[in-house]
């Protein structure tokens, strides 16, 4: 199928781990969402057969969270960057999590905008360079898990996309699971990462992550930072059992009622 992604980006590898996924749980794919933000990975919704949504800028959990309420029997996905997720759309991140929106969020961490040239993002490694920090990065990234983690997300997991056995199976776990789900995917930018910072091509990403990755299902999130030369932390780190923001909500609504 033609897409927009560059020869050797690690995103449409993670699209195909998302497909396969849906495969293995059995889902009805007539009860699931697919919503994006804007960027590289924003452009999944497009390319699935599914009710998709290309939503705005950062505004992808919002919208995600619009659906599953009017129809919380909707299996509901967000599938974006990092850079829509996490930086413009940083406040809805931590409040679905607290909330524990019933939601599945896939989020492609490749460490900067890719689609706009570059720039630096809130997960941009320090002494990393960019297109905004020609001469390396000085702000301390974002370690994602251990964000979502400590804002109350009831699953947590990192593969890279060297692992397509574990990303697709971990995929499938967090559709089915109840609650706010968060997998995040380190994924190379050949163009525009990789270059900036002389990483080589597409496989050559491959091998790094290889090579860099240190498998820890359980890990504390706290470990998961991720530097310029590794190590990767990846595995599923959290997986908890929380009321949910339907739960509580039918709570108070069925109490109210009986007045
Ligand atoms: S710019 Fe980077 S993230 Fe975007 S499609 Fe190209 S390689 Fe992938």
């Amino acid at each position: 199928m033609p897409h927009i992604w560059c020869a050797g980006c690690g995103i449409g590898s993670a699209v195909g781990c998302f497909i396969r996924a849906i495969d293995r749980t059995g889902l009805n794919a007539d009860k699931m969402a697919l919503v994006s933000g804007i960027g590289c990975s924003g452009r999944a919704a497009g390319y699935v057969r599914l009710d998709s949504f290309h939503t705005t800028h950062g505004r992808a959990i919002p919208f995600a969270t619009g659906l599953k309420l009017a129809n919380p029997e909707l299996n509901v996905v967000v599938f974006s960057g990092e850079g829509d997720l996490a930086s413009i759309g940083g406040n809805h991140l931590i409040h679905a999590a607290r909330r524990n929106i019933d939601m599945t969020v896939i989020c492609i961490n490749n460490f900067n905008y890719g689609m706009t040239g570059g720039q630096l993002g809130p997960t941009t490694p320090l002494d990393a360079r960019s297109a905004t920090s020609p001469y390396g990065n000085y702000e301390p990234p974002f370690n994602l898990p251990r964000l979502v983690a400590a804002a109350g997300a009831t699953f947590v997991a990192r593969w890279t996309v060297f692992h397509l056995r574990q990303l697709e199976r971990c995929i499938a776990e967090a559709l089915v699971k109840p609650g706010f789900s968060f997998v995040e995917v380190i994924a190379h930018c050949p163009t525009a990462y990789g270059r900036l910072n002389k990483q080589g091509q597409g496989v050559d990403g491959l091998r790094y992550y290889k090579e860099k990755s240190v498998v820890r299902n359980g890990a504390d999130p706290s470990e998961a930072d991720i530097g310029m030369s590794g190590p990767i932390l990846v595995g599923k780190f959290i997986d908890i059992e929380r009321p949910t923001f339907w739960n509580n909500y039918m709570q108070v609504s069925n109490k109210a009622q009986k007045k």
